[in-house]
């Protein structure tokens, strides 16, 4: 009889199973920084007849506290894939089918991105003619990316702000 070994055990197979089974079919983002889901979420967007969850501040090993999002009947495009990696870089990205994992993978950060950060100077020409934005990462921690026109650097927070 060990009772508190089983109740951890349990506990456990219940985050398991929270983990990866509530959708059949759809995407599963883990490993989300703490705070950041419900930004996720935001971006991506909700589709009317779909479901979808967050999972805010939920115990991980690796992170301490973390959040999950879970998107039914959703795949997500690389360019909704993006704006996920500059938001939740090394957070895994699962694709289920039949209530099964058919793909796993950790993200990590792009090397650049078109038309997903909006430039921070006004001046800038992306903010006077429609072409499109085009950032280079310069830095990875503290995340920095740099205009590809006006040579603007913007920092992590600036970033996060300016995702669009
Ligand atoms: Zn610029």
């Amino acid at each position: 009889m060990n009772t508190e070994k089983d109740a951890k055990r349990e506990k456990k197979i219940q985050q398991l199973k929270m983990r990866v089974t509530p959708i059949g079919n759809g995407t599963a983002l883990d490993h989300i920084p703490s705070g950041h889901g419900l930004r996720i979420i935001e971006l991506l967007g909700f589709e009317k007849d779909k479901g979808a969850a967050l999972a805010i501040n939920t115990e991980s090993r690796k992170l301490g506290r973390k959040d999950l999002v879970l998107l039914e009947d959703r795949f997500l495009t690389e360019k909704e894939l993006e704006k996920v990696k500059l938001l939740a870089r090394n957070s895994t990205h699962n694709v289920i089918e039949n209530y099964k994992v058919a793909k796993k993978e950790v993200l990590g950060l792009p090397e650049k991105v078109e038309d997903i950060i909006k430039c921070i100077n006004p001046n800038c020409i992306t903010n006077h003619e429609s072409i499109p934005t085009k950032f280079i990462i310069t830095k990875k921690e503290p995340l920095e990316a740099t205009c590809y026109y006006c040579e603007t650097a913007m920092e992590e927070e600036e970033i996060m702000k300016a995702i669009k």
